[in-house]
């Protein structure tokens, strides 16, 4: 039995979730739904559309339980009527396809303006692949790596050169918000037959940070259909993601198509091409820096390329309030927030593996491992080095600690790291990054 009549319920609930979402969301998902007049022990929600349903269901458990009836077991007695469309006030008229019409496009991010290097050179040619000849390259084209490390810029890049050198073909540049927002936009409409149109009849789509699709249920299965529906007709999909498709919280069907192409991670640039990156967005701007600067902070700055460009600007900002040369120090004061330490704890082979990996570029488990080729086995051998610098342990405990590995080979790394510093600098300035990281920890 109920104490307060179902309306009051609901009309409770709702007070209390609006301090929860935003004002949009409140409006779109929301303030749509009603109370049945059939309402009794068992409130009745009618809702426009199964997406709205799901989207309460889903977003807001634990507040329905606390305040709508529920029955002996815990469970909501609640049950939800879809509106008949004939009810829907005056016609509205769809809304323009906005973002389905004009792909907004970053002007800046082309294939030329994307420096390359070792840590991204096989996805920037996956990416040029797919421009050049969409839908018979790979399908689809999964493109995943940690934030700020250019998967954005590839995809423009991709919609740019195909812009460009086929006219003819019509594509679709959206951020998977975007998709959601779309078919949100067109639901309320009734006009998601028009949208489905619109999306199967493209030859190219490039979709932006797929991780937004995870625990949005229903939005995953249009979005799977739509899929399926072009990679069926052969034409070209693309898609950004923060991590790699078994990754992701998503549907084994979905996952499956993802995996269908050809999957291609960026990685966190070397150093080399940090200092490349810095010093092409300077000149981009006609910004004077030094390749020492430009060093400086490659060297302090080395998991995100944005952060790079924040720098960049803050430089540029103080270059023209203050109208000074910029020196080391100028930059340092300017920036320091921006450096990077590695997190604190005592000095570790981990710790160290941590640090040689980010500024080599490699995985950890790499390091550990046996491989000989020289990308690895150098890294690996300065973290030998480190390890013997700054661990005060015996060889052979920290050999095992390189995944099994013999006292003779740790020192005959150490032997070698140590020669060639003395006349390599840059092996100098990593190995002096790497020791300020760990020793500030
Ligand atoms: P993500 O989408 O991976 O988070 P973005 O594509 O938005 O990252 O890139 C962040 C910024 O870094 C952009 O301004 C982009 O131009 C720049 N950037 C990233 N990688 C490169 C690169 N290899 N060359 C030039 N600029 C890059
Ligand atoms: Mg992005």
């Amino acid at each position: 039995m109920l104490t307060k009549t179902p309306n009051q319920c609901w009309e409770e609930f709702v007070d209390c979730i609006q301090d929860f979402c935003s004002a949009t969301e409140f409006h779109n998902w929301i303030a749509p739904i009603t109370v049945a007049p059939e309402s009794a022990e068992t409130l009745v929600l009618v809702v426009p559309n199964i997406f709205v349903q799901e989207y309460l269901l889903t977003n807001y458990e634990k507040q329905l339980l606390n305040f709508l009836p529920v029955n002996g077991k815990g469970k909501l007695l609640v049950e939800f009527r879809v509106a008949e469309s004939k009810k829907v006030a005056p016609k509205v008229k769809a809304p323009p396809p906005k973002a389905v019409s004009h792909p907004s496009l970053n002007p800046n991010y082309t294939f030329d303006s994307f420096i390359e290097g070792p840590a991204n050179q096989f996805v920037k040619s996956a990416a040029l692949g797919v421009a050049r000849s969409p839908g018979r390259a790979y399908n689809p084209l999964f493109i995943h790596g940690g934030v700020g490390l250019g998967k954005t810029h590839l995809l423009h890049a991709i919609a740019h050169h195909i812009t460009r050198h086929n006219k003819r073909l019509k594509i679709q540049c959206i951020t998977t918000e975007g998709f959601i927002n779309d078919l949100v936009d067109h639901l309320r409409n009734k006009s998601v037959d028009k949208m489905k149109r619109y999306y199967r009849t493209l030859d190219v789509l490039l979709v932006d940070d797929i991780q937004f699709l995870q625990s949005r249920l229903n939005f995953e299965e249009e979005f799977c259909n739509t899929f399926e529906a072009l990679i069926n007709q052969h034409k070209q999909i693309i898609i950004t993601s923060d991590k790699p498709p078994g990754q992701l919280k998503l549907s084994e069907r979905m996952v499956a198509r993802m995996e269908w192409g050809l999957v291609a991670s960026v990685g966190i640039p070397d150093l080399e091409t940090r200092v490349a990156i810095l010093q092409h967005k300077a000149e981009q701007r006609g910004f004077p820096l030094s390749s020492q600067l430009a060093f400086f902070i490659a060297e302090r700055i080395f998991n995100n390329v944005r952060q790079l460009e924040g720098a960049l600007n803050r430089l540029a900002a103080y270059k023209g309030m203050m109208g000074m040369d910029l020196n080391e120090e100028i930059v340092e004061s300017t920036l320091g927030e921006l450096f990077q330490t590695v997190a604190s704890g005592r000095v570790s082979v981990d710790n160290i593996l941590k640090s040689v990996a980010t500024i080599f570029g490699v995985r950890i488990s790499d390091l550990r491992g046996s491989s000989r080729s020289k990308g690895i086995a150098f890294p690996r051998q300065v973290a030998m080095y480190l390890a013997k610098e700054l661990i005060n342990e015996s060889l052979m405990k920290l050999a095992s600690a390189f995944g099994g590995k013999t006292h003779s080979t740790l020192l005959y790394a150490w032997k070698k790291i140590s020669q060639q510093a003395t006349s390599d600098e840059r092996l100098q300035r990593q190995i002096q990054i790497a020791k300020r990281n760990l020793e500030s920890l």
